[in-house]
């Protein structure tokens, strides 16, 4: 028992970047050559036992044994919905759970990832914040949920995209998802182009700004979720922190940064986010901007009192704001029967 729980500390080799590899390699007088053959076994062939490395020499995977492990996650749970869209469950070493969703297509695969267990900013329609922040994740539990969950895609089935859309506020834990990304990103890592890959954020303003210097050309999704600051503070609390025109201004100072355009989500609540009124304010706040809307009808959480609108209001009111000028579309939920909203299924656990 002593001997298990010593290895669950033992760091796991993906919080390491590249040059974090490098460095440590060439502390052990390697040749610098011998990161990239660590690094291929990883993320190009998705091995997970320093024993399979077949081209390092017995002594090199011996010291790696010693200082390193791929213990992030375990898998405890797998649902898959009548539309395939699956859904995992792991727990980590501190017996915390996180989620992750498999999204297929016909020959491409999306994943959704999680970047914090639980979420401290409680949107009120949201399950992640229902059981409040437990941590951070670290950027191997970030990085590992897509060798996972890539490994499982059918063949023929490439990962096409990755949204940090899963639990927790991607912007909040912002130094373990930007190395992450870059592992993702990179040359020596799993190498996906950074335009497949999608941030969505609760509209954290500091973050906002900082992400538009990092020189990563990543997509930004903005939750807005409401066209005002009354209409926004009622299902966002952390719209009292950084309100409406303070996020807004940070997405103008983005896209001209960055010369990229945003997703604006904007939650289908009826009777409550799809009235004539916010149509007309959203057509102001959004005017001239580089931009799109992606409608999201509200997938139901029992926790919360609210309805999803029917099918003919929501097209109703994406009407309406093509009309003013708006470039929207009506995005379907996939996976209800897997409970694949947000936090769902681990909350169902918790
Ligand atoms: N913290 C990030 C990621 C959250 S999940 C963020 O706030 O953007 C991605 C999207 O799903 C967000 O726009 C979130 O507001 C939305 N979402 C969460 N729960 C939902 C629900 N029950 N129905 C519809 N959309 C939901």
């Amino acid at each position: 028992m002593k001997s298990d729980s010593l290895l669950m500390h033992k760091r796991d080799i993906r919080d390491l970047s590249y040059p974090e590899l490098v460095t440590f390699l060439e502390s052990l007088g390697q040749e610098k050559y011998r990161a990239g053959q660590v690094f291929d076994w990883i993320y190009k062939k998705g091995v997970e036992d320093f024993e399979a490395m077949l081209n390092l020499p017995q002594p090199l995977k011996e010291k790696l044994k010693e200082d390193f492990s791929f213990q992030a996650l375990t898998m405890i749970q797998r649902n898959v919905a009548a539309d395939q869209t699956t859904k995992f469950l792991f727990t980590l070493y501190d017996q915390q759970r996180i989620e992750t969703v498999l999204i297929p297509a016909k020959d491409r695969a999306t994943i959704c990832v999680s970047t914090q267990a639980g979420c401290k900013f409680h949107c009120q329609f949201c399950a992640s914040g229902i059981g409040g922040w437990d941590r951070n994740l670290t950027c191997a539990e970030i990085v590992s949920q897509i060798l996972f969950v890539k490994k499982q895609c059918a063949d023929g089935q490439p990962l096409s995209n990755i949204v940090f859309m899963g639990v927790g506020e991607p912007l909040d834990n912002y130094d373990a998802l930007i190395k992450a990304i870059r592992l993702i990103n990179s040359v020596e890592g799993t190498h996906l182009g950074a335009r497949r890959i999608t941030i969505s954020t609760c509209g954290l303003v500091p973050q906002i700004k900082k992400l538009a210097k990092e020189n990563i050309q990543v997509e930004l999704a903005v939750s807005l979720h409401g066209s005002n600051n009354d209409a926004r503070n009622v299902l966002m609390p952390v719209n009292k922190k950084y309100p409406v025109p303070d996020l807004i201004e940070a997405c103008k100072e983005y896209i001209q940064t960055t010369n990229r355009q945003i997703t604006f989500e904007y939650i289908l609540i009826k009777g409550l986010t799809c009235t004539q009124q916010a149509a007309e304010e959203l057509g102001q706040l959004l005017a001239g901007m580089t931009c799109k809307l992606n409608l999201i009808p509200y997938n139901p959480v029992a926790e919360f009192a609210h309805e999803t609108p029917s099918k003919m209001e929501m097209l109703l009111f994406h009407d309406k704001l093509t009309r003013l000028g708006l470039h929207a579309t009506v995005r379907m939920p996939r996976g209800r029967d897997a409970a694949a909203a947000c936090g769902q299924l681990r909350h169902s656990h918790i």
